[in-house]
């Protein structure tokens, strides 16, 4: 069966796919959008730990130095659609937001599958035809030209002709959501350049692990990066042990540039400082000031004085010492010893999480190739680009959706305004 004719297909409804559909529909165009799963945004509705820091209210140049490689990408889209429209629009739908700690933007309800909700059946009061369980597999090209997509179906494989076409099927990270990287097939298919695809905002595994301190997460600690034994950048923030080595705030901000130097074969390392506060000196002071008190006591009284529970085994085990050996026996080199762990707690950096639970795709469709003004392929007319496909990524505080947010209201608004022409 051949479907009548759309003026745009939208291809992944995801948050980048739900504005651009919902934004060509408000201008008037009739919008397809077309969604392999069963449900749209999947990814969406696990954002945040199931709450979807949905945005981030820092003004624009704070913005530009949270994202890769090339910020200044990235203006027109948010001229376009920033963050004060994005939570208008949404407060707009009935979904209060409310902002938390480093500007972070959240729905009140606390619930990511609210936002995913609101925004599915606002693109839908504009019009737009959502279909699940519809695999893209190929796009239609004539002559440089976007003519349509072929769709995966239960028989043949069917076609959907379209004036505008505009890819918004996500990176490749957290294939479970569907996003499986069908979009980098595409934009190779129109000729486009894919820069190096990587996992990025990715927790890390290290030797050695410390599986016994699993789930204990550390507040204000400092986390310096070493590659080649050259001290590369240092973080300061949370950071949890997992069953494998180290994850959260702290490690993820770092995840790009290990990933990168790991896979360019460079031996990296991160060292926790447990005590930022506080110099060398201030901290020697302290261990004597513990020592001198707890001096009759064992060695797991005095590292329970300086260290959260969990680590006391590990401390006294790298220490060499049981933690019922007597506290007396910290003298000369295990003080030093202390301190250096203290400070400078090394791990070399073995592996990471993987696409599995890489929070977002580092690399993408080369920026090159793509209009800024209208985020259009350079290559073919009639095709856009939106989302993380693109070759744009960000840290973590609500920028990568907004990211995504702002290129699908460009992507969509351009269509439609060159349907009009
Ligand atoms: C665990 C986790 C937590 C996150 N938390 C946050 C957060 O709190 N804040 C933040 O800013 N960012 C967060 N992110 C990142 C953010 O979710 C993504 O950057 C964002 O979802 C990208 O949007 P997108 O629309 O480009 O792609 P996606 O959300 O990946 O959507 C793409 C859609 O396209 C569909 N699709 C793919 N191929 C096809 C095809 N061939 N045919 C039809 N449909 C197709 C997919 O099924 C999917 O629904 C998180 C990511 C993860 C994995």
């Amino acid at each position: 069966m051949k479907r009548k004719a759309y003026d745009a297909v939208v291809i992944g409804a995801g948050p980048a796919g739900l504005l651009a559909a919902g934004r060509a529909a408000m201008l008037g165009a009739s919008v397809l959008l077309l969604e392999k799963m069963e449900k749209p945004a999947r990814k969406l509705r696990i954002t945040g730990k199931g709450r979807a820091n949905i945005t981030n209210m820092k003004p624009l140049e704070d913005y530009l130095k949270e994202i890769h490689p090339e910020p200044r990408f990235l203006r027109q889209a948010f001229a376009s659609f920033f963050n004060q429209d994005l939570v208008a629009l949404l407060n707009g739908m009935g979904l209060e937001t409310k902002t938390e700690r480093g500007e972070r933007v959240f729905p009140v309800s606390d619930k990511a599958w609210d936002v995913a909700e609101a925004l599915v059946a606002w693109a839908k009061q504009q019009g737009v035809e959502i279909i699940h369980h519809a695999r893209v597999e190929n796009l239609i090209l004539e002559e440089d030209r976007f003519v349509g997509v072929m769709v995966a179906g239960p028989g043949a494989p069917e076609r959907i002709d379209a004036t505008c076409g505009i890819v918004a099927t996500g990176g490749q990270s957290y294939p479970a959501t569907g996003s499986t990287g069908d979009g980098f097939r595409f934009a190779g298919q129109a000729g486009h350049r894919i820069e190096p695809l990587r996992p990025s905002l990715v927790g890390i595994e290290t030797h050695p692990a410390w599986p016994g301190a699993r789930g204990l997460s550390l507040r204000n600690i400092q986390m310096t990066l070493w590659i080649d034994g050259k001290k590369q950048g240092t973080e300061f923030g949370e950071a949890e042990f997992t069953e494998k080595g180290l994850d959260g705030p702290i490690v993820l901000k770092l995840s790009r540039r290990i990933v990168d130097a790991r896979a360019a074969g460079r031996k990296v390392e991160v060292s926790l400082d447990l005590k930022p506060a506080l110099d060398p000196q201030k901290l020697e002071a302290r261990l004597q000031r513990e020592i001198e008190k707890r001096g009759s006591g064992t060695c797991g009284d005095l590292l329970r004085a300086l260290l959260p529970p969990q680590l006391i085994e590990v401390y006294a085990r790298a220490l060499g010492q049981s933690p019922a050996a007597p506290a007396a026996r910290f003298t000369g080199p295990i003080r030093k010893k202390l301190l250096l762990l203290l400070k400078e707690l090394r791990f070399e950096v073995v592996g990471h999480g993987g696409w599995e639970r890489a929070i977002v795709t580092a690399g993408g469709v080369s920026l090159k190739e793509i209009d800024p003004k209208t985020m259009a392929s350079r290559k073919v007319e009639n095709l856009y680009f939106a989302g993380e496909l693109v070759d744009l990524d960000a840290n973590t505080g609500g920028f990568n959706l907004q990211i995504a947010f702002s290129t699908g209201w460009l992507a969509g608004e351009s269509a439609a305004r060159k349907l009009a022409l």
